[in-house]
């Protein structure tokens, strides 16, 4: 695991979820992120979205840690 403090990449998106786009703007409408073309294959987040795409992703991680453990409790 990178340490937290890791510059995050869209390739960490990418394996999270396949980019959602309208198909006229190159931006993922599930991170915010930018992506590579208006069809939408990979994340290429800028350089300014680069803390909110950490931010979203701690966020992401922490649901998936609450519905984890929320399954394993039934
Ligand atoms: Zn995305």
């Amino acid at each position: 695991m990178p340490p937290d403090d890791a510059v995050p990449t869209g390739g960490q998106l990418d394996e999270d979820h396949p980019p959602e786009t309208n198909g006229r703007m190159a931006v993922c409408r599930r991170c915010g992120s930018r992506t590579d073309d208006p069809a939408g294959s990979h994340h290429v987040p800028a350089e300014r979205q680069l803390d909110r795409v950490r931010d979203w992703l701690a966020a992401e991680s922490k649901r998936l840690d609450i519905k984890r453990a929320l399954e394993a409790r039934r």
